[in-house]
């Protein structure tokens, strides 16, 4: 018989689609066959709250309802003692660190920006030009990936243990916050585009959105949830654990001519510009929202295949820049959250099942007390940075005559501009000691050191670990500036800002909870590099390839 080219073409492409159908089954068969017999919780769900301070678990306890953060505290494991092991202690940096129990030396994210020491520029942590965005129209706004994350993560690990059957999905209104925990090789990671309202992605993860997140989108659950406003949720009068609603030292919200309850342009403003709910406690509603339609779209947890979840609830920190920690504001955010977390919790017990899935809850960083709040309660503070760069530049062009030797300040980190060092033939150690020289003379820096030298330092442990631990030579600066305690970068103003080594930026909550924890506390030291490991041995997966931190002994123990 002759066969035409036609009909091989006909019967070859007929060949390749039952092949593929063939590998879907087989894919299929493998999966629900898959059990390599370790026991693991059906489904891990990573709760990070942004600029979470340890003591709000206890500040706003007489008012939290059974089922949020007290849930967590009497059915879970909580660590009263973990402190960040590096500076700066900021957000990409902290999930980063949180999910591959490594430091910014090493994991490689020394910034949420940090400037190229070639060309100068500034670098976002997860810009990516080489993809697209997925689900927006807003280019920028999706072209994003963990590229220039170096380490693996625990959700890396639990995909590499699993050979990738495992659902891994990061949520969060912040790109950085949900790529970088979600690793290399998730299902997908989504964050919030604030030209639509809607839940977004990049082609690194997938070709177009899943059909239940468009539906999710067209839902407009951001507009529902800012439709009435902003009350406080009890009477104003009860929020006296905070300083009272109008103070000098908090920022305005949307349209609003004071900082005050109720904020009732919201919804008008939320029009004009979807990122205002950031800024409230509905843009934590809106991501658990968007945590439990990941859950039900995917169908996560719904087999022995360990699926794992990591929500950033990114409204604290808004919130908490814009109005400080001890207002009115925050307080209501908390409240709000432990409401939300309370449902939840429920969702994932109806779903799930009570003791199929494991929470942990902790912080990426703390945050400071607003300059103004110091200044009234006589405790010392103040104000650092303000044209510090130029006032650098400048008596370093008279002694050198050469311009712009400071490239930029960053993290409190001083960048050198090598490549005038080089034209002008200066020596980069000289040029160091002039800097820290001039940094010296001002009463409000502590110490200011080269950060190449920082193990000879006369600087006591911690904060030398922990500069060294953040230092990573081809991303971070130079020369590191540590204020003294409570002094606030001056863009601080109004509300509050973290990045230092100090308790209030430095210490976060730690919880674990559900699948084979027990209940209890601890006073132990931990650092926030143990909580990965301490998730490698309760899945029984191997640590993320950078991790130096240890696992929690206390909630293995049974
Ligand atoms: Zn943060
Ligand atoms: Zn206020
Ligand atoms: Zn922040």
């Amino acid at each position: 018989i002759k066969i035409s080219r036609k009909m091989l073409r006909k019967i070859s492409t007929l060949a390749l689609v039952t092949l593929a159908l063939l590998s879907v089954d087989a894919q299929k068969n493998k999966n629900t066959q898959y059990n390599d017999g370790v026991e693991r919780p059906k489904l891990v769900v990573g709760i990070v709250v942004d600029q979470m301070r340890w003591d709000f678990l206890y500040k706003y306890q007489a008012k939290y309802g059974n089922g949020g953060f007290k849930r967590l505290l009497n059915e879970g494991y909580s660590f009263n003692n973990v402190m960040i092991d590096y500076i700066p202690t900021v957000t990409a940096l902290g999930h980063t660190s949180i999910y591959t129990g490594s430091v910014p030396s090493i994991h490689g994210i020394a910034g949420n920006d940090w400037t190229d020491k070639e060309t100068g520029k500034n670098v976002y942590c997860t810009t990516d030009e080489t993809v697209n965005a997925v689900g927006t129209e807003a280019k920028k706004i999706g072209q994003h990936s963990p590229r220039n994350l170096w380490s693996t993560t625990i959700t890396d690990q639990l995909g590499i243990a699993t050979n990738f059957r495992s659902k891994v999905v990061g949520v969060s209104l912040k790109d950085r916050a949900s790529i970088l925990p979600a690793g290399h090789n998730p299902t997908a990671a989504f964050w919030f585009d604030e030209t639509t309202g809607n839940f977004i992605t990049s082609d690194y993860y997938l070709k177009e959105l899943p059909q239940w997140l468009n539906e999710f989108n067209k839902e407009e659950n951001g507009k529902k949830l800012v439709s009435n406003g902003w009350k406080t949720l009890l009477p104003i009068s009860e929020y006296f654990e905070s300083t009272e609603d109008n103070v000098a030292w908090e920022n305005l919200l949307g349209s609003a001519k004071t900082p005050t309850f109720p904020y009732e342009n919201l919804a008008k403003d939320y029009d004009a510009k979807k990122g205002v709910i950031r800024t409230t406690p509905f843009g934590n509603s809106l991501t658990l929202k968007m945590a439990e339609a990941t859950i039900n779209g995917y169908g996560m947890g719904e087999d022995q295949i360990t699926d794992f979840l990591a929500i950033n609830i990114a409204s604290t920190d808004y919130v908490g820049h814009a109005f400080g920690p001890n207002s009115i504001e925050i307080e209501d955010t908390y409240l709000r959250l432990d409401k939300d977390l309370e449902a939840f919790f429920q969702q994932l017990d109806k779903k799930v099942g009570k003791g199929n899935y494991l929470v942990f809850l902790s912080a990426d960083h703390g945050a400071a007390h607003s300059e103004g709040y110091m200044q009234a309660n006589k405790m010392a503070t103040g104000f650092f940075g303000e044209g510090l760069e130029k006032t650098l530049n400048d008596e370093l062009e008279k002694k050198y005559a050469g311009s712009k030797l400071i490239l930029g300040i960053d993290n409190y980190q001083v960048y050198l501009n090598q490549n005038v060092i080089k034209e002008k033939g200066l020596e980069t150690d000289e040029v160091k000691k002039t800097i820290l020289g001039l940094l010296n003379k001002d009463k409000r820096v502590l110490y200011a050191v080269d950060l190449e030298e920082v193990a000879e330092a006369s600087i006591p442990e911690p904060i030398k670990t922990r500069i060294i631990n953040g230092y990573n030579w081809q991303r971070s600066g130079d020369i590191q500036i540590i204020t003294h305690d409570s002094m606030l970068p001056t863009y601080a103003k109004k509300g509050t800002t973290h990045s230092v080594w100090n308790s209030y930026d430095a210490h976060i909550p730690l919880i674990f909870m559900g699948w084979k924890v027990k209940n209890g506390q601890s006073a132990k030291p931990y650092h926030m590099t143990d909580i990965a490991p301490t998730l490698a041995q309760m899945l029984k997966v191997e640590n993320p390839s950078g991790n130096i931190g240890n696992p929690i002994t206390e909630v293995l123990e049974k």
